[in-house]
């Protein structure tokens, strides 16, 4: 693990981004392989909080209580979620969320509320029109997942 990594002190967390890793769907990539990409890049660590592989698996990525580097003018709030794949075979943007990859995605939005506090979820594609991230609108794909009726409804 990173040594310079300071702990910081409380982070201020006011939403979930979800993102996806941009491999071709079926391609089964996890935590190691994605920051293999963002050492390569320079950074201390991988981008995200948390990535979940193709089969649901849920890995634990950068600290929570550190900054992520997923969204720009937004990391210092947001806690950063990778699902694997994101593209058709062709290399276009396309949902490819597993049922298994969707289900441990709820959990965790679940049990992030309750740890921390209540935050919306939002896609990366809703920050910039520059990237088809995560390949899918989160609010169309999970309409009531940020009505306050349905904080941790898994079932929308
Ligand atoms: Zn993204």
């Amino acid at each position: 693990m990173a040594t310079k990594r300071k702990p910081t002190t409380d982070r201020k967390l006011t939403e979930i981004i979800l993102h996806c890793s941009a491999t071709r769907e079926g391609v089964d990539i996890g935590i190691n392989t994605i920051k293999q990409w963002h050492l390569a890049r320079g950074w201390k660590d991988v981008g995200y909080h948390y990535v979940i592989k193709l089969d649901g698996t849920l890995q634990t990525g950068r600290d929570i209580n550190v900054a992520g580097a997923h969204v720009e003018g937004h990391n210092a709030t947001s806690i950063g979620i990778c699902y694997v794949g994101g593209l058709d075979e062709n290399g276009k943007p396309a949902d490819t969320m597993t049922k298994p990859q969707e289900l441990t995605f709820h959990l965790l939005v679940q049990r992030l509320r309750a740890t921390y506090s209540y935050m919306p979820v939002k896609g990366h594609n809703d920050y910039t029109n520059a990237k088809a991230c995560p390949s899918f609108k989160v609010l169309k794909k999970w309409p009531n997942i940020n009505t306050p009726s349905n904080h941790g409804n898994t079932t929308s």
